[in-house]
């Protein structure tokens, strides 16, 4: 499997958003899996731009990801009816912004892309 190609998904532990997500990255990215970090809410985590113990396990798990696996996309994804971070569509797509610059200062030398997760379970690019 050296060739296996990651990509790197910091994702809600929401069940009906995992295949979604692999899928879309998959497709879009060309990498043959996804690195899954899970957290309940986690477009939340960022949102209050603070640093906080889960701040640092998902950097600590998506650095992994990048150093050992060599992924060469992370995605922050946030969604439709998430229990851990209750929240309208506008609501999540601001959280998602914030959650992709704090991503993106952390330097790895990789994309960062910002997924939302709607009411039919599709993707959108959040820009
Ligand atoms: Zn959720």
């Amino acid at each position: 499997m050296s060739n296996f190609m990651f990509g790197t998904a910091i994702n809600c532990i929401d069940g009906r958003t995992q295949q979604v997500v692999i899928d879309y990255m998959k497709r879009k990215f060309e990498v043959d899996g996804v690195d899954m970090v899970n957290f309940p809410g986690v477009d939340g985590i960022f949102a209050n731009g603070e640093y906080s113990e889960e701040l640092a396990l998902i950097k600590r798990a998506t650095s992994i990801s990048i150093e050992r696996h060599g992924s060469k996309v992370i995605a922050v994804v946030g969604h439709h009816d998430c229990a851990g971070n209750p929240g309208d569509k506008e609501y999540h797509y601001a959280h998602i912004r914030k959650a992709v610059q704090e991503v993106h200062s952390w330097k790895f030398p990789v994309q960062v892309i910002g997924l939302y997760v709607d009411d039919e379970w599709k993707i959108e690019e959040v820009r």
